[in-house]
């Protein structure tokens, strides 16, 4: 049998962080993959552990996030058993995040360009080479010029606060693309940006990644946005993936019960009222329910959800992991 490997697979996940509380199990055995050239969409609620996954991936999560178990293949390398140099690699060299908050990311008390500088030195160091100066801000200028920044020479000499937030987040999208070759993830990349500016920015990173043939992970809550750009998307509830399908499938025919809750709350264009939403709320992760954990807010629970977590059930163009659908399993 010839065994694929996928560009990302991440496989059984579990992250807990200590809290003075106890011990919060967010990631409940995440699976899922990303192959070369795919553009991947994660949608759920706030809280439900996307930003979880996406740091572990990195390895950047807080000091009081456990990685419990599982494993995390990129290129069929567990990146979790990875050394600082090989994981050196995959940061500067193969992966980029842009994060929600672009003035967060940058720091305050260097120019941009000096930042920028220092990223793409180590990337290019790294690479081999070793650029020098002039020839780095030549490259930065081009990458800014590419990102449609307006006057990449002042933005180069500006601080932080000097720029609008819909500039610093393209400068963020720009040091992302120098160093990401092969997978950029954009972890709602324009919560923060006014709305004006929000679909330009999409449309830029859709521009970008396309030109560039990168494969890409976008979290976002704006479920239009997730539409127009990704080719499959995963639905995510409280630490589990709950849902896979190409992206024109899910939104035209949602099998779970969560994601039939999550597309009825977004609101329409068409007017129609405001939705009910989907009543409760995301489990206390210190003790989150057996079983299905989105049961006590499923009007379609039975006995087994409350005692057991259900696998993914191939229904052929949708993937669900939801007891409802154990009898339709093709492979079952
Ligand atoms: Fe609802 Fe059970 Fe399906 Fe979970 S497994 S979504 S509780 S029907």
């Amino acid at each position: 049998m010839i065994k694929i490997n996928h560009l990302l697979e991440v496989r059984d996940l579990k992250v807990c962080y200590r809290t003075y509380r106890g011990i919060l199990k967010v990631l409940n055995g995440v699976n899922f993959t990303v192959e070369k050239g795919e553009k991947v969409g994660i949608i759920g609620e706030s809280g439900c552990g996307k930003t979880t996954t996406m740091k572990t991936i990195l390895r950047i999560l807080p000091s009081n996030g456990m990685v419990c178990g599982g494993e995390i293949l990129y290129d069929g390398r567990n990146i979790l058993e990875m050394g600082e140099n090989e994981l050196n690699i995959i940061r500067r060299r193969k992966i980029a995040m842009i994060f929600q908050d672009p003035t967060a990311a940058l720091n305050p008390v260097f120019k941009v360009g000096e930042q920028f500088m220092d990223i793409l030195k180590h990337s290019k160091i790294l690479e081999g080479k070793k650029p020098t100066e002039d020839e780095l801000k030549e490259e930065i200028l081009d990458m800014f010029k590419e990102v449609m920044l307006p006057d990449p020479e002042r933005v180069f000499d500006s601080y932080p606060f000097q720029l609008s937030g819909g500039m610093k987040q393209r400068v963020c999208i720009a040091m992302a693309l120098a160093t990401a070759q092969e997978l950029l993830i954009a972890d709602e990349p324009t919560t923060n940006l006014d709305v004006t500016i929000q679909d330009q920015i999409l449309r830029l990173i859709k521009d970008l990644v396309d030109r560039r043939n990168l494969s890409v992970i976008l979290i976002s809550h704006a479920l239009g946005a997730v539409r127009g750009l990704v080719d499959r998307v995963y639905v995510m509830y409280a630490g589990n993936m709950v849902e896979v399908a190409d992206v024109k499938e899910l939104f035209r025919e949602p099998k779970h019960p969560y994601t039939r809750g999550l597309l009825a709350s977004a609101p329409k264009l068409t007017g129609g009222g405001i939705s009910k939403g989907i009543p409760g709320r995301i489990p206390d992760y210190l003790n989150p329910p057996n079983g299905c954990r989105f049961n006590p807010r499923c009007d379609q629970a039975m006995e087994i959800c409350r005692e057991e977590v259900p696998p993914f059930f191939d229904l052929g163009s949708h993937k669900v992991a939801c007891w409802l659908y154990k009898e339709e399993d093709e492979n079952g």
